[in-house]
Order: structure tokens, then sequence, then C-alpha cells
């Protein structure tokens, strides 16, 4: 695991790989979406080996989850040392010191200037999950607004509220009542069809004048969840007026504001939280994935006077685990020091070396980004702006056969969210590698 450039050896599925691969379709649910056969064995920093000696460049970090890389080794040690004293003892019914410890850590570190207490659970959709009941919980209000193209996870609450595949919902329901959904603001493309520079669109016209004035009543809605900058949905972001508007319209009804930071907190964007780029304070924030460096941890953060539910109204026996709590407070430790300042230089690095990229390749309709949460949308014409779902698949396989691990988002978008520690060499390699695939993709469709 020591290259420094990805190493294809074998045929790929390889052959101890095939093993593992029918293994997995014999027994494992087949409800997950696998883009292309890795098979991993370990990973170190930017580099994953699979279980054929093969080895990759990783650009998707486990989907926004490895913040500070593969098996960081001071995490790595964080997690020996807790494990070897405790590693659970269930913060909702003992005390221990790294839940109070890493509660307020996280307080410290979120926006707002005001007292807050921190919810633990292990995923994003539990954390959403605490968050929408307690803002039921706490204004007594029963309805939801949010986003179309969002994703807040998958359990039945933040189910209702995402609105990003038609496949996650099918045959799911009835979700939720009383949830409705607006458009996402697209710079690029127009929720409702409009063609390139026609659209008037506006989402918040749309909730004021249409959602309040027919269907939901303002009175009635105890949040509304967004994501400040869209993950899923093919990593959207909207203009800056979007969120300080959002949180006037609020206000104004007393309705809260949740923000999901599941995908776009923990530093990715340059910023401890993407919401800081906008100076935007919600009421409630949630995050997860990155962090604790892989290890599942979630917290949902509230204004303290908002968290005011009573012992035994929500809690989870894992939530808060001393060795998850150890992970984060280490990974939040690397990305103070020295991994958000990181993303923000090399984000702004590779944006540049992109930029010219809808000008060069008639498939690439546009490129967008903040940090190192950056989206690629690939496009029939640059004219229609049709999706091109097609490219992308191709784009993402032949990615794979020449050692670069990227995914999709969105209808037809490459997203590139390495670890925040990746570095201007491996972005030079990956993004030579993802060139070649789009010219490959180019001439064959
Ligand atoms: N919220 C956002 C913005 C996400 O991107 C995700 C997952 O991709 C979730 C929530 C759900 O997180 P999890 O898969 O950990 O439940």
């Amino acid at each position: 695991m020591e290259k420094q450039v990805p190493h294809i050896k074998t045929a790929l599925p390889g052959p101890e790989a095939k093993k593992v691969l029918a293994l997995d379709h014999q027994f494992v649910s087949p409800s997950y979406t696998r883009d292309y056969p890795l098979v991993a064995r370990r990973g170190q920093g930017m580099f994953v080996e699979d279980v054929d000696g093969n080895s990759f460049l990783d650009f998707s970090a486990g989907i926004a989850v490895v913040s500070t890389g593969h098996c960081h080794p001071e995490v790595v040690k964080a997690i020996q040392r807790q494990a070897e004293n405790l590693i659970h003892l269930s913060g909702t019914d003992f005390y221990y010191p790294q839940i109070a410890q890493l509660a307020e850590k996280v307080a410290a570190i979120t926006p707002g200037n005001f007292a807050k207490r921190v919810y633990f659970g292990n995923s994003g959709t539990e954390a959403m999950e605490a968050a929408l009941k307690l803002a039921r919980y706490h204004t007594r209000r029963p309805g939801f607004i949010g986003f179309f193209g969002s994703f807040h996870g998958r359990t039945f609450g933040a189910l209702s509220i995402t609105a990003s595949k038609a496949v996650q919902r099918n045959r799911f329901g009835p979700l939720l009542s009383g949830v409705a959904h607006a458009p996402y603001p697209n710079p690029y493309r127009c929720a409702a069809g409009h063609k390139p520079g026609e659209c008037e669109c506006d989402p918040l016209e749309f909730i004021e004048k249409i959602l309040f004035k027919t269907s939901v009543p303002p009175e009635e809605v105890a949040a509304i969840v967004v994501e400040p900058i869209q993950g899923e949905g093919g990593y959207i972001i909207p203009p800056s007026s979007f969120l300080p508007r959002l949180r006037e319209l609020a206000d104004r009804h007393g309705i809260l504001l949740i923000f999901d930071e599941v995908q776009c907190g923990m530093g990715r964007t340059g910023k401890m939280w993407a919401c800081q780029h906008d100076g935007v304070v919600p009421d409630i924030l949630i995050s997860a994935k990155g962090i604790a460096s892989g290890l599942p941890l979630s917290v949902t953060v509230a204004r303290a006077d908002i968290m005011d539910w009573p012992p035994g109204a929500h809690a989870s026996t894992f939530g808060g685990n001393p060795v998850a709590c150890a992970a984060a407070f280490e990974t939040i430790r690397l990305l103070e020091e020295k991994y958000i300042d990181n993303a923000a230089r090399v984000g702004e690095y590779i944006l540049k070396r992109i930029s010219n990229w809808p000008a060069k390749h008639r498939i690439v309709g546009h490129v967008r980004g903040r940090g190192l949460m950056i989206g690629i949308e690939l496009v029939k014409s640059q004219e229609t702006r049709e999706p091109f779902p097609e490219a992308r698949h191709t784009i993402l396989e032949r990615a794979f056969e020449q050692g670069l691990l990227i995914l999709g988002c969105g209808e037809s978008t490459v997203r590139l969210m390495p670890p925040l520690i990746v570095e201007e060499q491996h972005s030079d390699i990956a993004l030579d590698i993802l060139e070649r695939c789009i010219s490959e993709a180019e001439e064959k469709l």
C-alpha cells in the first residue's frame, strides 16, 4: 500500500474478487447499489487495495465518510486506546466522559453563539429522525417542508422528507403525513423544466405563495429541512441568497430551520459547515458521515431551549458509543489542525483545473463545487442540457478499470468527494484518468 499511483494488475474483477462477489450476490440484500465490482481488502490514506492486490485512488471516501483518509494513524491509535478501556456502556442509561466531552466540542464547533445540546445516533438517517421528532415535540406542530432532489435517509421519517429517487420510496408508503416539498434552487437546471435563461422560478415564493396559501398552513409547519448544498441530488450549490431568505421566512412563521450537513459538513466544503459560507445559523443541525472517519456516529445539535424533551422521549442503545466518540475527537482535531484548510486549497485547485471542461468536452454541461464537494454534470447537448446517465455509467466503469474510485449523484453528475487529506498530485492523477474516461465516453456514445 505504499504506492502513490493506482496500479491494476489483474482483470477486474480479479479471481479473489469474483469469489466474494458470488457469495455477496447469494447472501447480501439486493437493495444495495454497486456501480462497479470493487472488493476491498484494506485502505490507507488516499488508496484502497482490493482482494487481488490491485490499488485504487479513492475519490469517493466511502461516500464522504473517511474524511481523514483511510485508517489515519492518529485515528487508529485513538480507536485502539479507547477499545482497550471501554467499548460500550450505552449513553442512554449510564454516563461516561467521552459522550459529554464530545457534546461540548460539537456544541463549540457548530454555528450559533447560544447554548446547545447534542443527541447522538449512529447514522445520518437516525440524526434526521431525532431532528424531526424534536421539531414536532418542541413546536407541537405536525408538518414539515423539504425540497425536491433532497436526500435525508431511508428510515420512515427521513424517507418522508427525502425526495431524491422514486425507487427509494416505491411501495414503502404511506409515509409520514404532513410533509410537503418545494423545488430546490438549481442555478443550472430549473426543476419545472424551464429553458436555460428563461426560468424565473423562486422556491421561496413557491412556499409562501402556493404552499402556504393552498395546502400547507404555516402555523402547522414544525420545520423546514434543507441541505445547504444538495448532495445525492447532484452536488447543487444554491444561490447565496437562498439560505438567508429561508431563515427569514422560517422566522416570520415561527418555523424551525433544520440543516442537514450529513454530507456537506465536517470540513468538506473548506469550512467546518457548508452553511458558514452563507453565514446562516440553523435551529437544528445534523451531521454524520465524516464526523468519525468511518466509525458509525451522528449528531443532532439543537439550541438548548429547543431540545426540551424529557427522559425517555428519544434514545438509542449505541448512539455516542465511546469508541466512535474517540474517533470523532481525533477526526475533529485533525480537521481543525489542517484538513479543512487543505480541502479549501485542493478543492480550488481541482475546480480551476476542470473549469474549462465544458469548453473542451461536449458532454460536460457544468462543473461546480465548494471545497472537496465537486460535481461534473454530463449532458447529451450543452444547449438543451438533457441529462446523460449512460455517459456517467460508462465513465464510472472506465475510471474503475483505470484505478480511480468515483461515484455519481443526481441524474447524470459525477461527484468528486475525496478524503480531505488529498493533495494536488493525487488530484492530477485522478483528473487525468477522469478526463481520459470522458473522452472515451464521448467517442463511444
Ligand atoms: N442526509 C444526507 C445529506 C445524506 O447524504 C445521507 C446519506 O447519503 C443521509 C442523510 C443518510 O445518512 P445515512 O446513510 O448514514 O443514514
